[in-house]
C-alpha cells in the first residue's frame, strides 16, 4: 500500500506514520509545521520508503500529486489545540474547512479511501455521558472561539460523509478522544504534557477551573492501531467511530497523579479559566467515549492505562 498521512509530522501523524512502515507501505507525508514538527519524523527519514513534503494542505496542485500516488489517504492536518484555536480562530476555520475540501475533492476524483481524523470536541458540552456516535451534539456560542474548531471539525465530517452518499467516495471518520503519548508538546494547551513538564521543572502545576472538569486518557500507539484496522475495514466505510479511553479522571485528581508520577515536590494551583484562556471561557465539564462500536467493528481495547501513560510519558519527557 501506498499511505499518505496530511499532518504527517505531528504527534499522532507521525506515530501513524511508524506503523504504517512497520506494515510494509510506502508512507508519504505532508505538513506544513505549524504545530507539527521535523524533529517528530527525524527518525523515519533514512527509511528508503519513507517521503515527506514540507508544505501546505491547502496547496491544491501538490496534494493532488500526493493523492494520486497513494491509495489511502489519512487526513489529520487541522489547527488543534485549545490555545492556538482561541488565538487564531480565522487560521482554525480556514484550515479544517478548506483543507478536508481539497482532500476530499482530490480523493473522489481517483476513488481514494480517506480516513478522516475528527474529534470528541464535536459533541461540545453535551451533559449526557459516555457520548455515542449518534447523540446529538451541543455547541457553544459563536462568539467563543473555542467552539469554531467543533464546528469546523462537525463540518468536516458533514462533508465526508455528503461525499461518500453523493459520490460513494469511501471514508471512515474517527473521533479521536483526548490523546497522550511522547512528541506531544503542551504548548498549544494539552494538559498532559503541560503538568508533567511543569512538575519536572518544579514550578506550580496548573489546573484550570475547579479541578472537577473529568477526562479520559488514551495512549496514541492504541489509537493509531485502530485508526489502521478501521481504514482495513471494509464495512467501517462511510461510518463513524469514536476512538478513546473510557478511564475517567477529574483534572484536579490528574494533577496529583503526574506530581507522584514525577516525583515533584511542585505544588498544585488553581488557576480561573478567564485568566487561562479567554473572559466566558466554556470548558466541557465531563467526556468519555462509548467505544463500544469500535470494540464491535475491530475489537478496539485501549491497553494502556492512565498509569502506564503517566509513567512513559514522565520517561520520555525526562530525557
Ligand atoms: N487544563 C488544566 N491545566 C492546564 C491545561 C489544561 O487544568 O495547564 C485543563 C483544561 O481546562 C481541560 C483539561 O485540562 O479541562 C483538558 O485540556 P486539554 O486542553 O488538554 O484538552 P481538551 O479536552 O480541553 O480539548
Amino acid at each position: 500500500m501506498r499511505s499518505l498521512i496530511t499532518g504527517g509530522a505531528g504527534f499522532i501523524g507521525s506515530h501513524l506514520a511508524e506503523v504504517l512502515l512497520e506494515r510494509g507501505d510506502e508512507v508519504y507525508v505532508i505538513d506544513d509545521l505549524s504545530t507539527g514538527s521535523i524533529l517528530n519524523i527525524e527518525h523515519l527519514k533514512t527509511n528508503p520508503e519513507f517521503n515527506y513534503t514540507i508544505d501546505s494542505v491547502m496547496n491544491y496542485p501538490v496534494i493532488a500529486e500526493l493523492v494520486d500516488r497513494c491509495d489511502v489517504i489519512f487526513h489529520l492536518a487541522a489547527a488543534v489545540g485549545v490555545n492556538l484555536i482561541i488565538e487564531d480562530p480565522v487560521r482554525t476555520i480556514s484550515t479544517n474547512i478548506r483543507g478536508t475540501e481539497i482532500v476530499l475533492e482530490l480523493s473522489v476524483k481517483k476513488h481514494k479511501k480517506v480516513v478522516l481524523a475528527s474529534t470528541s470536541e464535536v459533541y461540545g458540552k453535551t451533559p449526557k455521558v459516555p457520548f455515542c456516535e449518534g447523540d446529538d451534539l451541543v455547541l457553544g456560542p459563536t462568539n467563543m472561539g473555542r467552539w469554531s474548531y467543533a464546528c469546523s471539525k462537525a463540518i468536516d465530517e458533514f462533508l465526508a460523509i455528503a461525499w461518500w452518499k453523493q459520490y460513494s467516495l469511501p471514508v471512515v471518520i474517527v473521533r479521536l478522544f483526548n490523546t497522550v503519548g511522547p512528541r506531544q508538546t503542551g504548548r498549544y494547551g494539552m494538559v498532559i504534557p503541560r503538568l508533567i513538564e511543569q512538575a519536572l521543572a518544579g514550578e506550580p502545576i496548573t489546573v484550570y477551573g475547579s479541578g472537577e472538569q473529568s477526562r479520559s486518557f488514551a495512549y496514541v500507539k492504541d489509537i493509531v492501531d485502530a485508526i489502521v484496522k478501521l481504514s482495513e475495514a471494509e464495512r467501517a466505510v462511510g461510518e463513524i467511530f469514536n476512538l478513546g479511553s473510557d478511564e475517567e479522571i477529574t483534572i484536579g485528581e490528574l494533577a496529583r497523579r503526574v506530581k507522584e508520577a514525577a516525583g515533584s515536590d511542585s505544588e498544585i494551583v488553581n488557576i480561573s479559566y478567564d485568566e487561562a484562556y479567554e473572559e466566558g471561557f466554556e470548558d466541557v465539564l465531563r467526556r468519555v467515549p462509548d467505544i463500544s462500536k469500535a470494540r464491535e467493528y475491530i475489537g478496539f481495547e485501549p491497553k494502556v492505562k492512565l498509569a502506564g501513560i503517566l509513567r512513559k510519558t514522565v520517561e520520555y519527557m525526562r530525557e
